[in-house]
């Protein structure tokens, strides 16, 4: 199915067929509220014409495990087995073979909905965290000429503090690494069809949308809203996932690190020559007593050094070996629109 523009009359423009992407893992609890809010948002949206009818909510399944893909099938083929009753069928969904993190998740809906035709797209978690009304004012500056529009959060309460200590630190150190991020801003945003488009482009496996969407350069503006407590189950992201996100982050945007270590290298260098000439003299000198303490404590200190030296590098090389085998990001097995194995 595809957006069915028609040309509009001179001078008359158009409701933009908006996609709302979601991506899911696991999200049976919240997929009934969630599609419920999102429907009627919709639905008020075509009342005011600020959207065309065939926009439609797409979720991605990433390979849950759970009633997820059934629940969104049913959406598509039956809204009220939902006790939905959406104006228009709204709902569509892709199916990934294998859970594959959120990011490809996200970017396979995006690519989808431009396949589909849409003129715009806006991604937001299942979890009901994004406040769907913002929506309409990320329309509205669309409409007013920016192409991205991002959802920025007015404030972190909801967060841990542990969340909101470590994501002020990683804000911080993206910016000192030199990448263009914008605070505050999870992946609820507003993308118009020129910069997915621009998004198409970018091939590379090591995803981090939230650095590759500022660096595309367009036209952006934000809109702010209160991010609320996830609305049921628990966070699809654990403390190894974010983690793992934060290294693919630093990783895909900054060869920073790797200077870092030689510039370690260099440093250790230096030090060891003042060592050498220091330990020669006390020979000389006749002052050769066991040192022990201080042999340990190097040994210790240049072996720590090394390792990390070398897992640094280790995570560039091992980035460097996905990236050349070239593998697809994910395999959409099956659409509410076809049972095809493959998706077609
Ligand atoms: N998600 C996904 N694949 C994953 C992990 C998460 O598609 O492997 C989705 C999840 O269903 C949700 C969004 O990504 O819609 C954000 O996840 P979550 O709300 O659990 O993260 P948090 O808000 O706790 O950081
Ligand atoms: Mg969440």
């Amino acid at each position: 199915m595809t957006c069915d523009r028609q040309a509009p009359a001179s001078g008359v423009s158009t409701a933009p067929c908006l996609y709302v992407v979601v991506p899911c893992y696991n999200e049976e609890e919240v997929l009934p509220e969630a599609s419920r809010r999102l429907s009627d948002k919709l639905d008020s949206l075509l009342d005011r014409a600020l959207i065309s009818e065939d926009s439609r909510i797409l979720f991605v399944n990433d390979g849950s495990r759970d009633r997820t893909w059934s629940m969104i099938r049913a959406l598509h083929d039956d809204p009220s087995s939902m006790g939905a009753a959406p104006a228009r069928p709204w709902f569509t969904g892709i199916c990934f073979a294998h859970n594959e993190g959120h990011q490809n998740a996200l970017y396979a809906g995006l690519m989808e909905a431009l396949d589909r035709g849409c003129d715009c797209s806006v991604s937001l978690d299942a979890d009901l965290q994004d406040d769907v009304d913002a929506i309409d004012e990320m329309l509205a500056k669309h409409a007013g000429g920016a192409e991205i529009v991002y959802g920025v959060r007015s404030n972190r309460d909801t967060d841990t503090a542990f969340k909101r200590g470590t994501a002020g630190m990683f804000y911080d150190l993206m910016a000192w690494l030199g990448v263009e991020m914008v605070s505050n801003c999870a992946d609820y945003r507003l993308m118009g069809r020129r910069s997915l488009k621009a998004l198409a482009q970018y091939t590379e496996v090591n995803l981090f949308l939230r650095g590759i969407v500022p660096a595309l350069g367009f036209t952006t503006d934000v809109v702010y809203y209160a991010r609320a407590e996830r609305f049921a189950g628990e966070s699809k992201y654990p403390l190894k996932k974010m983690v793992l996100f934060a290294l693919e982050g630093i990783t895909s945007f900054s060869i920073k690190p790797i200077r870092w270590v030689t510039m370690l290298g260099l440093v250790s260098l230096v030090v060891s020559l003042a060592m050498m000439i220091y330990t020669l003299v006390q020979a000389l000198a006749g002052r050769v007593v066991a040192g022990w303490s201080s042999l340990m404590i190097s040994i210790w200190f240049v072996g720590g050094l090394v390792m990390v030296s070398l897992g640094v590098v280790g995570e560039y090389v091992g980035r460097i070996y996905l990236e050349c085998k070239g593998r697809p990001r994910y395999i959409v097995v099956e659409t509410t629109e076809s049972d095809g194995v493959d998706g077609d």
